[in-house]
């Protein structure tokens, strides 16, 4: 059973991530390198929790609830010493992550899953940077997670499927769904999407339409949510 996570990184995508299991009863260990992030990462999520409460998606109780499963550490192995879950939102950086993974290995407990929220490494390198590929996952939360139903979840060449269902299992009780993918770069999402932008950006640069003009026709040819320039400005 998972009750201790720890998310590795609190930019953008850890304090989303922390947010969204310290909301729903885990206890939460954000670990970060750098303390001003970690207490930046807190100010935003109190914040979209008082966004919630404002909405009615969640009480004043609840926010408060959350808030206290939420501790904040920068010494990586006392932050993962007790974890049946790691999930690493650190820098999209190859040399980094697999540091990061051969570390989390060597103190985190045997049982406990270690995820990668990357973008578009190989979870099967990752995996191999560690004694435990199996336990080895991808869970590629979208931006802004606490918004987003969807996680795309990769299984890498050793990750085993007791793993896997322990992960949907786990979405599932956040109230997100999961598609599960072969590993591959960019996976499915980042793989078309990066493309797409790619070349939406050389549409502008090129003035063969402008910015909103490319993104409306994603949106009223194609049934588009958003454009892809628009997608590119939110994810950064
Ligand atoms: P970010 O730059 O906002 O945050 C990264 C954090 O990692 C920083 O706070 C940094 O201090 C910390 N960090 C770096 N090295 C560390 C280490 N050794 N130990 C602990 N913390 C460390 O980045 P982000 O946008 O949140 O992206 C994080 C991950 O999520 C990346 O792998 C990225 O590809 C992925 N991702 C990003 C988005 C997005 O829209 N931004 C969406 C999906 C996935």
């Amino acid at each position: 059973m998972i009750a201790q996570v720890a998310v590795i990184g609190a930019g953008t995508m850890g304090n989303g991530i922390a947010h969204v299991f310290a909301q729903y009863g885990f206890k939460v260990q954000l670990i970060d390198v750098n303390e001003a992030q970690l207490q930046k990462a807190l100010a935003t999520i109190t914040k979209n929790m008082d966004r919630q409460v404002a909405k009615g998606v969640i009480s004043e109780a609840d926010k408060q609830a959350a808030l206290a499963n939420l501790s904040l550490e920068t010494n990586l192995a006392k932050g993962v010493a007790s974890a049946d879950l790691v999930v690493e939102a650190a820098t999209e950086n190859v040399a980094i992550k697999l540091d990061i993974f051969k570390q989390i290995d060597a103190a985190a407990p045997a049982h406990c899953i270690l995820a990668s929220n990357t973008s578009s490494i190989s979870i099967t390198k990752i995996g191999a940077a560690t004694q435990r590929p199996n336990k080895v996952i991808g869970m590629h939360f979208m931006n802004p997670v606490p918004m987003k139903p969807m996680v795309e979840t990769i299984r890498g060449y050793h990750t085993s499927d007791e793993t896997i269902e322990t992960a949907k299992k786990l979405l599932a009780q956040m109230g997100k769904e999961c598609i599960l993918v072969n590993d591959s770069p960019g996976f499915v999402s980042n793989r078309v999407l990066m493309l797409t932008i790619n070349e939406a950006i050389f549409i502008l640069q090129e003035q063969v339409a402008s910015a909103s003009e490319v993104d409306r026709i994603f949106k009223t040819c194609f049934g588009h949510k958003m454009g892809p320039l628009e997608t590119a400005d939110l994810i950064g």
